[in-house]
């Protein structure tokens, strides 16, 4: 038996026997496989934690790093007209008056007077409505869903409030209906810069990574020289004060964002919507991410700067939940800096012979979500049976050999010379090309398992004939098959494995 999330979900019943976990006790293996094995720790952790942080341990920042590669690759190097920048978190503070986020960056969120407890109160409603869905009351879920679309798209929070009482939200916690009126939550950190504590000295932690793009728009278009249409890319932190911080590394106050923002042509922004919508599925795709577990949803409240927008979500073990963003945000931000700067944000259009503000797409895909997207693809357990005859699980991750954090593990069978020599040696001539991870102690099959875990796609085991036949015994992963290979092929087979140029192929 098999419960591979890659490929179809619990609740579809396939690959997975009666005793199968249920979506949100798969997540909770995942995280916790997540903080056992490297990857993930809660950030301050000795402290007791500070809620909704994270850390990412010696595993964890190989699989970032890697990740954040690959789509730096696709946007930069598969695009010849997208370049990348690395802008500072602070800004200016007018940058977030201008860009709207002082005014209106805000979460509704509604407190139960019982337990003391905050929500926001578009995601409490949401929950009900798949309550509702789950069991089977068609009619109530879609008279709340089109309550919810109706007041989020008015910004009226008294109906939201009024939806909460009329379909009898409870807390969770108190079980009670006992509640605040709905309230506007600005979701930006705020601190002061240099030695004086005033007004004007108030800088915002950046809540997202787009507004560096937009403010060195013509240093790049000038500096780089690029013509329209044409993308910068970025990757870096964000901070939110998020009103409600649940679901690991899903909902974080500091994390990282890849974005892109691609300046077109007014009027053509439609077709480069499209087009980009398609470019980033078929980046998920081609990471293989199964085509089943993705979908598109479409924005019905739009962002103050947007014409169009849709998420692409993921079907995570607890649900369909955001991954990625496509928005056609217009040319708002650039106009609106131009208003708060009375600078031109312009290009000159050499084949039109004009001169106009470019309108924009943006493409903005929160790194660690894509992390949790990949852990949650890649965690696997088979069963099989122990030497006594006995269920056994095998658990691994099945990640891409190029997002591995570990490439190749080199074991000497036992801790002895001449294995450790030859194994150091083979450990020494590989390290240059890929990360390799020597270790001599404990028994193989535990060494395997360790590896396993990780996710390392290859293991080499050194042991007596290797002195003479110079092969060693090459263990793969996901089979665990076993094949004797000449130790100067090593690097060749690995190689081929882990490169990236496969995947940006499929794209
Ligand atoms: P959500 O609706 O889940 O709050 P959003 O629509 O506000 O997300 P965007 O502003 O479009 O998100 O940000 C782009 C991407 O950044 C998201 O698709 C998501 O992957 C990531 N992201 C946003 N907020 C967070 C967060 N608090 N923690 C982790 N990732 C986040």
């Amino acid at each position: 038996m098999e419960t591979k999330l890659n490929q179809d979900s619990p609740k579809d019943g396939k690959n997975l026997s009666a005793s199968a976990p249920s979506g949100s006790d798969l997540f909770q293996k995942i995280v916790s496989h997540a903080k056992e094995y490297g990857f993930v720790f809660q950030s301050s952790d000795i402290y007791d934690g500070l809620q909704a942080v994270y850390d990412y341990g010696s595993n964890g920042v190989e699989l970032k790093n890697n990740l954040r590669y690959l789509w730096w690759q696709a946007m930069t190097r598969l695009q010849d007209n997208i370049v990348g920048i690395d802008a500072a978190i602070f800004m200016h503070p007018t940058v977030w008056k201008a860009s709207g986020h002082v005014d209106s960056f805000n979460d509704p969120m509604i407190d139960n007077k019982d337990s003391k407890k905050r929500y926001r109160a578009d995601q409490i409603i949401e929950e009900k409505i798949r309550e509702y869905a789950l069991s089977g009351q068609k009619d109530a879920e879609k008279s709340l869903q089109e309550g919810l679309d109706k007041a989020l798209e008015k910004d009226d929070l008294n109906a939201l409030r009024g939806l909460i009482e009329d379909h009898k939200i409870l807390c969770p916690i108190s079980k009670t209906c006992n509640w605040t009126d709905v309230r506007q939550f600005n979701l930006m950190f705020s601190t002061q810069i240099g030695s004086l504590a005033d007004d004007s000295s108030t800088v915002y932690l950046r809540p997202e990574t787009a507004q560096g793009i937009f403010v060195n728009f013509l240093n790049v278009q000038k500096t780089a020289r690029m013509k329209v249409p044409f993308g910068i890319a970025q990757t870096g932190k964000a901070f939110r004060n998020e009103v409600v911080a649940r679901q690991f590394i899903m909902r974080m106050r500091e994390f990282e964002q890849m974005e892109m923002q691609f300046f077109v042509r007014p009027g053509t922004q439609a077709e480069w919507y499209e087009y980009w919508k398609e470019k980033r599925m078929n980046w998920h795709l081609a990471l293989g991410t199964p085509a089943s577990k993705l979908r598109f949803h479409k924005h019905v409240k739009l962002a103050h700067y947007a014409d169009a927008a849709a998420d692409i979500e993921f079907e995570f073990p607890i649900g369909f939940k955001e991954v990625e963003g496509i928005h056609s945000r217009t040319d708002f931000d650039l106009k609106q800096h131009e208003a708060f700067t009375r600078k031109k944000l312009r290009y000159q259009d050499p084949e039109l012979n004009q001169s106009y503000v470019p309108y924009v797409i943006e493409t903005s895909i929160g790194l660690d979500r894509l992390f949790l997207l990949t852990l949650c693809n890649a965690y696997t357990e088979t069963e099989g049976a122990d030497a006594d005859g006995g269920a056994k699980t095998r658990t691994f991750l099945d990640l891409h050999p190029a997002l591995a954090p570990i490439k190749l593990a080199i074991f000497p069978l036992i801790k002895k010379e001449p294995l450790q020599e030859l194994g150091m040696k083979i450990f020494d001539d590989l390290k240059f090309d890929f990360k390799v991870f020597y270790e001599e102690q404990a028994a193989i099959g535990k060494r395997y398992t360790r590896q396993d875990l990780i996710g390392t796609p290859f293991c080499a085991t050194v042991d007596f004939e290797s002195l003479e036949d110079q092969c060693v015994t090459l263990r793969y992963r996901n089979t665990t098959e076993q094949k004797r290979v000449p130790i100067a092929a090593l690097r060749d087979i690995v190689q081929k494995e882990i490169s990236v140029s496969d995947i940006l192929k499929k794209i």
